[in-house]
């Protein structure tokens, strides 16, 4: 018992983000443009300004140069479609971030669509999701956290291919692009979401589970494979007055049970979370390497 691995996410970040900061420095070191990654944030969110301070510091630290706009809540769409269509013109400019969750009110399409194509970093474009979804044809780029959850099971040698996998949770930024990469990977998927009648049942009988539906430790030990990898997109504060802020990080799988079954997991924090921003930094260099 207690016998899974860890599928350490901070190491396996920190080598993405060395090998993105290698590639930079051979751009800059032959005279080249950096590339540049553009953060539009809108309001006051906590949350939201500390995830944007992290990616501005991951980027200094692989090279990358990045240039922010800070709206205060009270901007119109408007102003923000303005401020994305700026980068937009920006030939410094490689990627593009808006930061979600707008304020309320604000139509997350309509300011999303702003962002070209060859610069959506975040991969939220319909067309990409649609030739991700499409075989045959490759996306522009890949959704963050998607692409991190599959560079994780690749890195950690977990066979794909052949294999069953259940995703629990269909949003457009998580679980519908993982369960594409792992169906892609020729992976044969189940989503889980709210309206499942056996969620667990499904999880149960899979090879690979990637938890992303938001719900605290919602993915028991019970409804682990034994054997089974198991990637934990979760990250939900949870009371613990042990500690000194009040709180702890958990993921969407109870992980004290599901490590005893599991034959391979990721934790929270340290798991996905790194990956997600490793994995923007390479798809801002992606974008860099295409562009002229
Ligand atoms: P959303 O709230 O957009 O989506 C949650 C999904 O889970 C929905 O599809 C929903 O189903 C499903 N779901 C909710 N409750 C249940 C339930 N009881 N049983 C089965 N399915 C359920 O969340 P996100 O996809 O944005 O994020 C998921 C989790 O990942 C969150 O904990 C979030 O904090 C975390 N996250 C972590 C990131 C990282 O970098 N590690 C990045 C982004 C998110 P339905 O569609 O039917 O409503």
């Amino acid at each position: 018992s207690g016998a899974a691995s860890i599928i350490g996410g901070k190491f396996t970040a920190g080598q993405i983000r060395q090998e993105v900061a290698l590639a930079v420095s051979a751009l800059t070191s032959k005279g080249l443009r950096p590339p540049g990654l553009a953060v539009v944030l809108v309001g006051e969110r906590k949350d939201s300004a500390t995830y944007v301070r992290n990616k501005k510091l991951a980027c200094e630290e692989a090279g990358i140069v990045s240039f922010g706009t800070d709206l205060p809540d009270t901007a119109t769409q408007q102003q923000v479609i303005d401020a994305v269509k700026a980068f937009a013109d920006d030939p410094n400019v490689d990627g593009i971030l808006v930061q979600l969750p707008l304020p309320d009110g604000m139509d997350e399409r309509a300011v999303l669509s702003a962002v070209p194509i060859e610069k959506d970093v975040d991969g939220f474009d319909p067309l990409n999701l649609g030739m991700l979804a499409t075989r045959g044809t490759e996306p522009l780029f890949v959704p963050c956290t998607a692409a991190g959850c599959l560079e994780l099971l690749q890195r950690y040698d977990v066979p794909i291919r052949g294999k069953v996998a259940a995703v629990v949770g269909r949003s457009n930024i998580v679980g519908t692009p993982t369960a594409m990469l792992l169906q892609n990977a020729g992976a044969t998927v189940t989503v889980v979401h709210s309206q499942t009648p056996d969620a667990k049942a499904v999880c149960a009988n899979a090879d690979i589970v990637v938890a992303a539906c938001g719900v605290p430790e919602m993915v028991r030990g019970d409804w682990i494979k034994p054997g089974a990898a198991v990637i934990d997109v979760g990250i939900n504060a949870k009371d613990d007055p042990t500690k000194k802020r009040g709180y702890r990080l958990v993921g969407d799988v109870a992980f004290d049970e599901a490590k005893e079954v599991a034959g391979a997991i990721t934790p929270v924090p340290g798991g996905v979370g790194p990956m997600t921003i490793a994995m923007l930094l390479k798809n801002t260099l992606d974008a860099r390497m295409r562009s002229s």
